[in-house]
């Protein structure tokens, strides 16, 4: 579950941060999404945010401190929002409640700014509202032009708001107000649509039922999915595992997850004193290509599984059928060159096969044989470690004899593996390199298959095949 909106940054949880985080944990939040209020704190929360792995972050100015927007802090928000962990400009709104903390003009003016700097950064906004629907409403629609994502949130108990924020393409999130005896939330918990929910504490304040009055914290949020189980008579689990999704995709959360650990992979090798594992003996070498205008030579073994499509062209009483043949065995050698990028070595591989499995099926047939020539690219992300996880991926020329017919066409080739960069010294580089190679035809190819061996009797065939072929590789670098 995601808490999507606490403000654990504040005084509020200056003592036990910690404490809070780990009861968060405990009962199952994956992430928190902590929303900025005012320019004043904003070093202290991305310092929190850095801290903590689950915790996610928006950047704005709150409508109660709307009057210290102003050009500098603008220039802020757009610095801050590049860093990878913030998922939206907020929380930014209208508060006509409160609006002797700041006139209702400069909160206009501010929200609206905070709008345009979202859509040019193509974030989502946290919004916040009180007592200001209809100016709210004015100024998202006109802002509404397909491109902007928005969610109310501690949203209130008005069906015809959020029948508005729906058709404005908005998601919603409720927070412990509606777990309050009083609360007039049942119908608008109704009718909000599944994939538009999302739930928050708000925390420090709102605490739901039953710790209301009590300072309020991101373990609570469980009650508020509870609270909507109850009204739309749904499970439990459901609830979480759709508001949960809905956040996610949301705030992107899922994307930046993966982004972060690249990031921090891609820095982290990059960084000098990670090269406790380089391969280079001299100090210099470090900032060229782990390859410099290498090239490299090698061979590989490998089986070759070969799953070929038959259609009977001929006769067409013969259904189509796919035919394997398992554990032939491949080989092959390879050219690569390292000079043109850091993360790119290219390679022109090419691999041998012979099935004669085809002959114990149908006695009297020619063995297979398979040339497939293989021209790709390399794509290794840190080239400086000892160990590298690689993709592959290019064309293939592929030369095949099916029953003595021999035929060619284009094909597609496509890898992943590792490599384990050994250097030498005073000779060179020896990669050995563990992959799984996919070949398969573009297009279908004119073939026969034997029907019966006397007296011979051959059928025309359309033929395409596909060849999977895990391997070793050594390939080595000599330097010169
Ligand atoms: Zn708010
Ligand atoms: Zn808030």
């Amino acid at each position: 579950m995601i808490d999507t909106h606490a403000h654990i940054d504040t005084e509020a949880f200056a003592e036990d941060i910690e404490e809070v985080i780990a009861r968060a944990k405990a009962v199952g939040v994956e992430h928190i999404v902590i929303p900025a209020i005012e320019p004043d704190a904003f070093d202290n929360l991305v310092a929190l945010v850095d801290k903590y792995d689950m915790l996610y972050f928006g950047i704005g100015v709150h409508p109660h401190s709307a009057d210290k927007f102003d050009d500098s802090v603008e220039q802020r928000i757009r610095e801050i929002a590049k860093h990878p962990k913030c998922v939206a400009i907020g929380e930014i709104g209208l508060d006509y409640y409160y609006n002797e903390l700041s006139a209702a003009d400069v909160q206009k003016h501010a929200f609206r700014r905070q709008i345009e700097i979202a859509k040019e950064l193509g974030k989502p906004i946290i919004v916040h509202n009180r007592d200001s629907d209809d100016d709210l409403i004015d100024i998202l629609t006109e802002y509404q032009d397909g491109n902007l994502k928005a969610v109310l949130h501690c949203f209130p108990e008005s069906k015809e708001l959020l029948e508005k924020a729906i058709h404005l393409g908005f998601n919603v999130s409720f927070t412990g107000n509606i777990t309050f005896k009083k609360s007039e939330h049942k119908e608008v918990l109704e009718l909000v649509p599944l994939d538009r929910f999302m739930i928050e504490t708000d925390s420090p304040y709102m605490a739901p039922v039953p710790n209301r009055g009590k300072r309020n914290e991101p373990s609570f949020v469980k009650e508020i999915a509870k609270k909507i189980s109850e009204v739309k008579n749904m499970n439990y689990e459901n609830i979480l595992e759709q508001s949960t999704k809905n956040a996610k995709s949301f705030f992107k959360i899922m994307m930046l997850v993966m982004g972060i650990a690249l990031f921090t992979q891609t820095t982290y090798a990059q960084r000098e004193n990670s090269y406790n594992d380089k391969f280079y003996e001299d100090e210099g070498d470090y900032d060229k290509a782990p390859y410099p205008k290498f090239i490299g030579i090698g061979g590989f073994v490998g089986t070759n599984t070969i799953v070929e499509s038959q259609v009977f062209t001929e006769d067409p009483n013969i259904p189509d059928r796919n035919i394997s043949y398992e554990g032939i065995s491949s080989y092959g050698g390879t050219i690569t060159y390292g000079g043109i990028a850091e993360y790119l070595v290219l390679q022109v591989g090419y691999a041998y096969s012979k099935n004669t499995k085809v002959q114990e099926d149908t006695p009297g047939s020619l063995p297979n044989i398979h040339q497939l020539i293989e021209v790709s690219s390399l794509w290794i992300p840190n080239p400086h470690n000892k160990i590298n996880v690689f993709g592959a991926i290019g064309p293939s020329f592929i030369m095949n004899s099916i029953n003595g017919v021999e035929n060619s066409q284009i094909g597609l080739n496509a890898g992943v593996g590792f490599i384990f960069n050994i250097p030498i010294k005073g000779a060179g580089l020896l990669n050995f390199a563990a992959e799984w190679r996919l070949n398969f035809d573009l297009a279908a190819v004119q073939s026969e298959v034997l029907v019966q061996p006397t007296p011979r009797v051959v059928t025309a065939i359309d033929s395409k095949s596909f060849y999977s072929i895990p391997r070793l590789n050594i390939i080595f670098y000599p330097d010169f």
